[in-house]
């Protein structure tokens, strides 16, 4: 058998076989890929088995995932050492250790290839496997960097709204607009804005505000020029008072 990192072993089924050559390397798990292949010494070892044939058109990547944890695993236990195996040692058990390099090790899937080779020369997965470990290896880096997306939003923004008219969906503002009650809590009746550019009727003395839609033209809120209080008691300088009710939030 084929040394091909710390406590990971690549061979054929003869070797893994032979219970005293195992005993010696300090094998303590075994994965047995092959489906004319039997799982020897259930006893003795713990098992990973992998029904598959040695053929281009064989599906083998449903099991990338699988076999990669388990090697994954075993190496992280003390004192244990893993066998990888098929008949000879040279397509399908090659195949699963660089399923495992790519997933384990953030290598590509020729640098992979490339490193098995040089670790065990007459290693050959055949030409369907190293198809699948290539887009296997596509899947992983773009998991990655979903993984990298959902971890940024998690750790920045919660989520965010835009505050719409609720009579045409017209964006009025977001929070970054809202000086009291971002909220939308109940014991404040309203939410209270900075001045927006659209807004325009305060030049007219009127004391409606209007959904700037011209279509739409709703009464969506009153402005009160001289301040007030709010019903929870706190202080705000200029009114510019929206009805919550009037208001439809989307997430950005
Ligand atoms: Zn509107
Ligand atoms: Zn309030």
């Amino acid at each position: 058998m084929s040394k091909i990192l710390e406590r990971l072993y690549l061979g054929s089924y003869v070797e893994a076989k032979n219970q005293v050559e195992l005993k010696k390397k300090g094998i303590t798990h075994i994965v047995t890929v092959g489906s004319e292949l039997q799982v020897l010494y259930p006893g003795s070892f713990k098992y990973l088995y992998i029904p598959a044939f040695d053929l281009a058109d064989y599906e083998l990547s449903p099991y990338f995932d699988q076999v990669a944890e388990f090697i994954h695993k075993a190496i992280e236990e003390e004192n244990s050492s893993i066998l990888v195996h098929c008949f000879y040692g040279i397509s399908r058990s090659a195949t699963c250790v660089i399923a495992y390099l790519i997933k384990y090790h953030q290598m590509t899937s020729e640098k992979a290839f490339k490193f098995v080779k040089s670790k065990r020369s007459v290693m050959n997965p055949n030409d369907g496997f190293v198809k699948q470990l290539s887009i296997y290896c596509n899947k992983i880096n773009n998991r990655e960097e979903i993984k990298e997306e959902e971890q940024k939003i998690e750790k920045g923004l919660e989520v965010v709204f835009e505050y719409c008219c609720r009579g045409c969906e017209k964006i009025l503002f977001d929070e970054e607009n809202i000086v009291h009650n971002k909220n939308l809590s109940a014991t404040c009746l309203d939410v209270y804005l900075k001045y927006m550019s659209w807004m325009g009727q305060l030049k007219n003395n009127s004391s409606k505000i209007v959904c700037p839609n011209s279509k739409c033209g709703m009464v969506i809120g009153y402005i009160k020029r001289e301040g007030g209080k709010c019903c929870c008691g706190a202080h705000v300088d200029k009114m510019f008072a929206i009805y919550p009710k009037t208001l439809l939030l989307k997430k950005t």
